[in-house]
């Protein structure tokens, strides 16, 4: 038996390499990994600019009581520039965004003053109003964007806003699936007595789709050893991950072990959780091997658990470790002390609070378990039965 924790330390310094980076546009860039740090070119706002649409005023006009009238020396639309110096008595119209002229220091809303001809009449306001300051967003040269971040859309906007189109992030790790078993049969396929449909290799593919790698589709492999065998070397030249699911219980035909053990390096897992015990891992030639058990709750709970951190610290990842908050049973939860486990639940914010419960039925096999969930409930190794009321983990799933 071996610990989760411990598990996940032995995985994580088995890689030992990050895919190398490619240039490719900011648009096509959601969910990938930084390559390098990214600085600001420039200031942003690269000047004082409006915040509101108004007038421009100086704070020597700017009266401390009653109205004060200001001749309107102009007009000024986002995207212009004015490049003459406002006087005293004078006030310029100005639009959101637009760069406020030398002369002015503060913008009165235009729905506070009142207009008469080319007069504006101002009321009294704070100094600096309405004005968005040089620099106050990011300052040229700063480092807004670490190596090793995902992108998401925020980063992506922020990126463009800097007039950066192309960006050095790491190639699509790839990651070759593959089930295993006589038993499984390929959906769309007429399947033929005592066979199941394959879960989970479209389980595992939407999972590493969603944590931004290739998949490379290696099918389904019968319980033969030269068959596993001549796949499992064919899928880890065209990939940097090979992940199988099924094969990896001490049954008769479980295969996976004797023929990894035969083309490459292999350790073979009890892991102290539940759903999920059996699991492999290793190397084949270059690639990192993952052997997750065929049940299809364990195989999503174990790709998370080992396989997502693992892909991510491949991709250049510097943050691996999942989001995990606290929430209160509204159930009582039977745990056995010694080993992880990991309840499918349903998270919900009631009387200010959030509460979890679990979906119902917790069998390894029931896929419908993970559909109801929107997170898992995390009962620690040496945490016994829960009763209602009891405060829990949950890590809440991204998708
Ligand atoms: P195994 O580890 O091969 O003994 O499989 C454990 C259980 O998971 C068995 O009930 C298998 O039928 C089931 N199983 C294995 N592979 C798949 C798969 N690709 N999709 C759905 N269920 C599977
Ligand atoms: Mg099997």
């Amino acid at each position: 038996m071996i610990s989760v924790p411990d598990a996940l330390s032995r995985i994580l310094s088995a890689i030992t390499r990050v895919v190398p980076p490619e240039l490719i546009p900011v648009a096509n860039s959601l969910g990938r990994v930084l390559a390098t740090d990214v600085r600001a070119p420039f200031n942003v706002p690269p000047s004082d600019n409006s915040a509101v649409d108004g007038y421009a005023v100086s704070n020597q006009d700017i009266p401390t009581e009653g109205l004060h009238a200001l001749r309107v020396i102009g007009d000024l639309p986002a995207g212009t520039v004015f490049d003459q110096v406002v006087q005293r008595g004078e006030a310029i119209r100005i639009m959101t965004g637009a760069p406020l002229p030398k002369g002015v220091d503060t913008v009165l809303p235009q729905e506070v003053v009142r207009t008469s001809g080319d007069k504006v009449l101002i009321p009294p306001i704070k100094v600096g109003s309405n004005v968005r300051c040089q620099g106050e967003d990011v300052q040229q040269g700063a480092v807004v964007l670490q190596e090793g971040l995902p992108i998401r859309p925020q980063e992506m906007g922020l990126l463009t806003s800097l007039g950066i189109a192309q960006l050095l992030v790491r190639q699509k790790p790839r990651v070759a699936i593959l089930s295993t078993g006589n038993e499984v049969a390929e959906p769309g396929k007429v399947r033929s007595p005592g066979q199941i449909y394959d879960a989970n290799r479209f389980t595992l593919s939407g999972l590493v789709q969603a944590t931004a790698c290739d998949t490379v589709d290696f099918g389904i492999v019968p319980d033969s050893r030269d068959r596993l065998k001549e796949c499992l070397l064919e899928a880890a030249q065209a990939a940097d991950v090979v992940i199988t699911s099924g094969g990896v219980s001490v049954g008769a035909y479980d295969l996976v072990k004797d023929v990894l053990t035969e083309i490459g390096g292999i350790d073979f897992w009890q892991v102290a959780m539940q759903p999920g015990r059996p699991m492999a891992h290793g190397q084949i030639g270059q690639a990192r091997f993952f052997g997750l058990p065929g049940n299809p709750v364990a195989s999503m709970l174990t790709f998370f658990l080992f396989v997502r951190p693992a892909l991510w610290k491949l991709a250049g990842r510097k943050e691996l470790a999942p989001q995990r908050f606290t929430a209160v049973a509204i159930e009582p939860l039977k745990k056995k002390t010694g080993r992880q486990e990991f309840k499918r639940g349903i998270l919900s914010f009631q009387d200010r609070e959030w509460r979890v419960q679990t979906t119902g039925p917790q069998g390894s096999g029931i896929l419908t378990s993970m559909v109801l969930a929107n997170c898992f409930i995390v009962l620690e190794e040496d945490r016994g039965d829960v009763s209602a009321g009891e405060i829990v983990w949950v890590e809440p799933f991204q998708f």
